[in-house]
């Protein structure tokens, strides 16, 4: 028997898991692709990740494509989007922190949350808590998730493990040998294939019978590792949670490469602008805001120069943005210059919550722009991406070669006439927005 056996839950750790992850991101923000065998790593032509309809078939990772299209010949297959990826993965370790402050970022679909002293705060048991936790993941990010609550880092691991997907295991500190009686050695995170045969030589096969060696086996066969483990499996926690957030994970850029190169102010300003208004349309889908602006601008002959600046006040708001990202382009633009490219970069991005303004800040100001911007998304969302767009970048339209993120364009945009553009087609008026200050 274990030492804590007469407590259930001395300690409450949860860990989380997300379901075949990349193609769940996909089939959640494509919903015409749910229900379908989808892979994504198209661009290295490997699975890199498999939906639970395609590993139905029989995909796996890291296959080549060709072969999976073999055995799978209805199988969608999707370009990697890291960049969103991050994004999500970054929601998620917000979400988790509206629940508990102690929250460790393990991977990109994966994390770690202490859950101990909160049952007062909540009025639940601690599996409630952590159901509430599944729930509120599944639905704000429309993916599920696998979950497990222990006494310990190593515990909750395996218990997340033990029904994918969307599954929920708890296991408390009496129920722990019961647990690891069958439980095969390789489920543990840290034993490698070495480990597990060099075990199975000194006749563990099963976790249980490793919890129940003494502890001077484990230190002695693997070392201060063992050791550990062998605590950790015990249920007596011995791994921290390392919760300082990942930093300078999150980024997310766009960047717009046009034919011919321009000298027109205006026109490279109103390209900047329009990947300023792409990005910040990402950033709100994805409930996050940026805390620095980075512009560049690639001239004719590949040369690149840019600037990359903090702001005073994190935003989530295109507004906000626009006059900040206006004087770094008037820094780095140079006249009779030929310009091929220009990008944004957005870094340091965070969870978009209600601040509390700084007591020097026009809150109303703050509160008007956070409005619009909802406002901006929601016609957008109605009348098509960048329906409604700032005046500085309406001359863009002359132009019409905005196309989709992935440069697939749809087909009602090719319908048009020479001269006409999608929006002009199909009749809905161009709204331009000018803000006063
Ligand atoms: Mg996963």
């Amino acid at each position: 028997m274990s030492p804590v056996s007469l407590h259930s839950f001395p300690r409450a750790l949860l860990h989380i898991d997300c379901d075949a992850f990349f193609t769940s991101v996909e089939q959640a923000l494509n919903p015409e692709l749910k229900g379908r065998p989808v892979v994504v790593g198209k661009e290295r032509g490997i699975v890199a990740c498999a939906s639970y309809e395609a590993k139905a078939w029989g995909v796996r990772r890291p296959m080549a494509l060709h072969e999976a299209k073999k055995i799978c010949p209805t199988l969608v297959c999707m370009p990697s989007d890291y960049e969103t990826y991050s994004l999500v993965s970054k929601r998620l370790y917000s979400i988790l922190r509206t629940f508990t402050p102690d929250v460790e970022e393990y991977s990109i679909d994966e994390a770690f949350a202490e859950l101990s002293g909160l049952r007062r705060v909540y009025h639940a048991s601690y599996e409630e808590i952590a159901l509430k936790i599944k729930q509120t993941v599944e639905e704000e990010l429309g993916l599920t998730v696998s979950v497990g609550l222990s006494l310990s880092k190593s515990l909750a691991k395996i218990c997340s493990k033990q029904k994918k997907p969307a599954g929920f295991t708890a296991v408390r500190g009496f129920e722990i040998d019961a647990f690891l009686k069958d439980m095969p050695t390789e489920r543990v995170c840290g034993f490698g294939p070495n480990t597990v045969a060099l075990l199975a030589k000194h006749g563990v096969r099963t976790v249980l019978e490793y919890i129940q060696r003494p502890e001077a086996f484990a230190r002695k066969l693997l070392g201060k590792i063992g050791s550990e483990l062998w605590h950790e499996l015990k249920g007596d926690a011995v791994y921290p949670l390392l919760t300082a957030p990942k930093e300078g994970q999150a980024t997310l850029s766009k960047t717009k490469t046009f034919t011919p190169s321009s000298d027109d102010k205006d026109f490279v300003r109103a390209q900047l602008l329009r990947n300023m208004e792409s990005a910040f349309i990402k950033l709100r889908r994805h409930s996050l805001r940026v805390k620095g602006i980075g512009v560049y601008l690639t001239a004719h002959d590949f040369s690149t120069r840019g600037l990359y600046a903090d702001l005073t006040r994190p935003t989530a708001s295109t507004m906000d943005a626009t006059a900040f990202v206006t004087a770094l382009f008037e820094r780095v633009f140079e006249a009779k210059t030929r310009y091929r490219r220009t990008s944004l970069v957005l870094a340091d991005l965070e969870a978009d919550r209600e601040a509390q303004p700084d007591l020097f800040e026009d809150a109303c100001r703050i509160r008007a722009t956070r409005e619009i911007s909802k406002a901006v998304d929601q016609a957008n969302a109605l009348y098509g991406k960048h329906a409604v767009h700032l005046a500085a970048t309406d001359c863009l339209r002359r132009f019409g070669q905005h196309l989709g993120d992935r440069g697939d364009v749809a087909q009602r945009k090719l319908a048009a006439l020479k001269g006409e553009n999608f929006r002009q087609r199909i009749r809905i008026p161009v709204w331009n927005l000018r803000l006063k200050d």
